[in-house]
């Protein structure tokens, strides 16, 4: 996750990072949560695989007629939420499918709450009435990050492939608002709507979110059918980057936070804008991502798990080459302390032993080589070259 505005204002997350540093985990703000150097994951869980809309770039295959009957019971869901707390887990994210659509999520969320884990939503947003959004509040979920795939109706609704979606989740922007919970955009960037980014950042201002996060196409379920069709090129890309770099600065961080996530390597290209406008906070900066310990969090900080139980490293590597292994079998807790899995041995390594041009390129310390999931699918090879990167190769001091 390249987090832009906490790195353009770094002297204020920099002191944050220390005032917290001895903090007790459950007390330390989320915002902090990536810096605290306690290693445990955030938890990306795939509530369920059923969702009302069946958009065309969802990475879990998701829509009406999923097959639930495999999925963890209730009473399986609340023993993994123990589990969960006696292992530090400092965050639960619910998602989907969409996970309005479980019937149990506020029997889940509360039981969550009860063992003081903070929780965010994401959700595509059309469910959520005046009632939802007061519930959401009630169970203790602090955050909802709503898709937005464009600026206007024809463009979001030809993505979720359902006409009047873009209303619905427009108006839930406003009825989390009133019931008192923090919401966010979140929009997969494509060549099918990065016109209209610029709009989309304006609208995000105006319907009172205080997240703008932005995803890149992964080649994961039916993201992997549109991967060659959607994708961006390297201009496009630079081009994003620059505009939400711009707006970052025009937007106090107390109003909006700008993100990009799943290309590590933005964090090259964000220290590279710091360095060309001698920003003051250049410094700080660079040593919040340097606390990152290079590169993404996946199976690391970060965990996923599908609504079947299976835990994968995160939450586009959900193929049988990266299966941690299931709930079902071993409890969450063993599976991620267990320092012989191949799995998570691999992307826990550091440095990541990279190969051909990742392997040859100066930043690769910092971004360690951008997303395995996109080598791998790329190439077979986990530690191939990242293809998305835009970056211009550095020489580094090592050659392959
Ligand atoms: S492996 Fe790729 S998709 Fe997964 S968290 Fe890392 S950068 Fe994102
Ligand atoms: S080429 Fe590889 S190591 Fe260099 S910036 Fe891009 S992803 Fe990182």
């Amino acid at each position: 996750m390249n987090r832009i505005t906490q790195c353009l204002h770094g002297r204020g997350t920099v002191s944050g990072v220390m005032h917290h540093r001895h903090t007790p985990q459950e007390q330390v703000p989320s915002k902090y949560l990536a810096y605290t150097g306690r290693r445990r994951p955030v938890v990306f869980w795939n509530l369920t695989d059923r969702c009302n809309l069946a958009c065309s770039h969802c990475y879990s295959r998701s829509g009406p007629d999923r097959d639930t009957k495999n999925e963890l019971s209730t009473t399986e869901a609340l023993s993994l939420i123990d589990d969960f707390s006696a292992t530090g887990v400092p965050l639960i994210l619910f998602s989907g499918g969409e996970p309005l659509l479980r019937d149990d999520i506020w029997e889940l969320a509360r039981h969550a709450q009860e063992k003081g884990i903070k929780m965010a939503l994401s959700t595509n947003g059309t469910l959520i009435t005046a009632e939802i959004a007061r519930k959401l509040r009630e169970s203790g979920i602090e955050y909802a990050g709503i898709s937005l795939d464009g600026a206007i109706p024809a463009t979001h609704d030809r993505f979720r492939n359902t006409q009047g979606a873009f209303e619905r989740s427009i108006a839930a922007f406003s009825r989390c608002r009133e019931a008192g919970v923090r919401c966010g955009v979140r929009i997969t960037l494509t060549k099918e709507n990065c016109g209209e980014l610029d709009a989309l950042v304006d609208l995000a201002k105006t319907i009172g979110a205080s997240r703008f996060c932005l995803y890149w196409l992964v080649p994961t379920g039916r993201g992997m059918d549109a991967y060659h069709r959607l994708q961006l090129g390297p201009d496009a890309v630079t081009g994003a980057l620059r505009l939400l770099y711009r707006k970052a600065q025009e937007t106090e961080p107390g109003v909006m936070e700008f993100l990009t996530v799943d290309a590590p390597q933005d964090c090259i290209h964000l220290l590279a804008s710091m360095e060309l406008d001698r920003s003051p906070d250049l410094n700080d900066a660079r040593a919040l991502i340097t606390s990152l310990n290079g590169g993404c969090s996946a199976g690391d900080r970060v965990a996923n798990i599908d609504p079947q139980g299976n835990v994968y490293p995160c939450q586009f590597a959900r193929s049988p080459e990266f299966l941690v292994g299931n709930v079902r079998e071993r409890p969450f807790s063993e599976l991620w302390d267990d320092a012989s899995n191949p799995v998570l041995a691999r992307f826990r390594e550091r440095p990541v032993p990279l190969k051909g041009r990742c392997g040859r390129c100066g930043h690769r310390e910092l971004c360690g080589g951008g997303c395995r999931v996109r080598a791998y699918v790329a190439s077979g090879d986990f530690y191939a070259d990242d293809p998305f990167c835009y970056v211009q190769e550095e020489p580094g001091d090592r050659t392959t």
